[in-house]
């Protein structure tokens, strides 16, 4: 038996007219003699009702019942989508996750799955049946329903493909895959056919569109292969793999970008041990994500400046943090909004030298001031004024021959 697992995400499913629509990919699978297993989101939209309902009726609506709302949306899809292919002559029938059972821990609102059983699956598989799986579902050993967190029917179709060690995952969704760069920003950018799970996860500003970034670290620890594509095109969408599976002559495989970021510098702090710590203490307590950190040496031995990055929505309230730190002192505090993050993305980059160099050269050429610069194995950032990045963009895209 060759399993294919096939996700349809919100949008996909988000009408009677997409279901339609998705019952025909279905349908060509099985008549390519695959054995089907179907995972679904809710229909588009519907979480967040639901979600507001619990709102309505009570601030601190109770955790387990909350679970038991907010699964209700995949239950619709699923028997729409089993109903369906049933009108259509085919054997479906729609598992709920305790149905399955998909086994997860106690968490409420963002359970992780433990076991899936695929025992019924495969029976119902071998009976010519096409099971449509509720996503984003499970159950307890308390027989609870559980829910696994916003966006994580991905994850349940990449755990289900594992479980039932399916030939192929594919997500379907409403973009055509990921893209070398954001097409809003550069119009000749081109849909990558083959990524691997780091660089997908490096590239989170265009990733994130596509996939849960959870599920792609999922996908990368239990080493399952998948594709993303649309349910609205016929085109091919991205294979997600490891980097072994990747034959590629190219050193950089995508350019991501933020947008709204602010910079920070604190002048002047003491050069000593644990200062670093203190600043960033408050941050982390009240959840504000610091970006990138820069700190120079300090030229008299007695102190130094401090730089970091992080989202301009967090600068007012960062900057009280700052000044309520009794533990820092500092001569003065310089703030610029308006910068965003351009890094080249690639694991062609750790075997060939020059990249950093050519980066730096291409946007030199542009003349682009780079206000900092930080790297990884498999990336380079630089930090630029925010109205740069349209050329940035299109100076790295041509340097480094994505546009191909
Ligand atoms: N329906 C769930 C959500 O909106 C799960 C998903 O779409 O993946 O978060
Ligand atoms: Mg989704």
């Amino acid at each position: 038996m060759k399993i294919v697992v096939l996700k349809f995400g919100g949008t996909s499913v988000g009408s009677f007219k997409r279901i339609r629509i998705i019952s025909k990919i279905i349908i060509s699978y099985i008549k390519k003699k695959y054995a089907v297993v179907v995972v679904s989101s809710a229909m588009s939209g519907e979480t967040n009702k639901l979600i507001k309902k619990s709102k309505e009726i009570c601030n601190n609506f109770d955790k387990s019942e909350y679970d038991v709302l907010l699964s209700a949306g995949e239950q619709i899809a699923c028997a729409l989508i089993s109903g369906n292919l049933i009108r259509l002559g085919y054997k479906s029938r729609s598992f709920m996750g305790w149905q399955v059972p998909i086994l997860t821990d106690t968490n409420h609102g963002n359970s992780k799955i433990n076991y899936i059983q695929k025992n019924n699956l495969i029976k119902f598989l071998k009976s010519g049946g096409t099971p449509i799986v509720a996503g984003f579902q499970g159950v307890n050993n308390k027989f609870k329903i559980t829910t696994l967190g916003r966006g994580a029917s991905d994850y349940t179709a990449i755990m289900i493909a594992k479980y039932l060690k399916a030939q192929k995952c594919i997500i379907y969704t409403d973009v055509e895959g990921v893209m070398t760069t954001d097409p809003k920003v550069y119009k000749n950018a081109k849909k990558i056919k083959i990524i691997s799970y780091e660089e997908m996860l490096e590239m989170s500003s265009l990733g994130s569109k596509v996939m849960q970034s959870n599920s792609v670290q999922d996908a990368r620890l239990n080493r399952i292969n998948f594709d993303v594509r649309s349910s609205f095109k016929s085109t091919v969408g991205t294979s997600v793999t490891k980097r072994k599976n990747i034959k590629n002559n190219k050193v950089i495989t995508g350019i991501s970008l933020t947008k709204n970021d602010a910079k920070v510098t604190i002048v002047g702090v003491k050069d000593k041990p644990g200062i670093a710590a203190s600043i960033f203490e408050p941050f982390s307590r009240n959840n504000i994500n610091i970006d990138m950190v820069v700190q120079n040496i300090s030229a008299n031995r007695h102190d130094t400046d401090i730089t970091f990055t992080l989202k301009q929505d967090d600068l007012n309230k960062t900057l009280k943090l700052l000044k309520l730190n009794k533990k820092i002192t500092y001569r003065k505090i310089l703030i610029d909004k308006n910068v965003s993050k351009v890094s080249i993305i690639g694991v062609g980059m750790i075997t060939t030298p020059g990249v950093t160099y050519r980066m730096f050269k291409s946007l030199s050429r542009k003349n682009i001031n780079i206000l900092v610069i930080s790297t990884s194995e498999i990336k380079i950032s630089v930090l630029i004024k925010s109205i740069n990045v349209k050329k940035a963009v299109s100076a790295l895209h041509k340097e480094f021959k994505l546009d191909k």
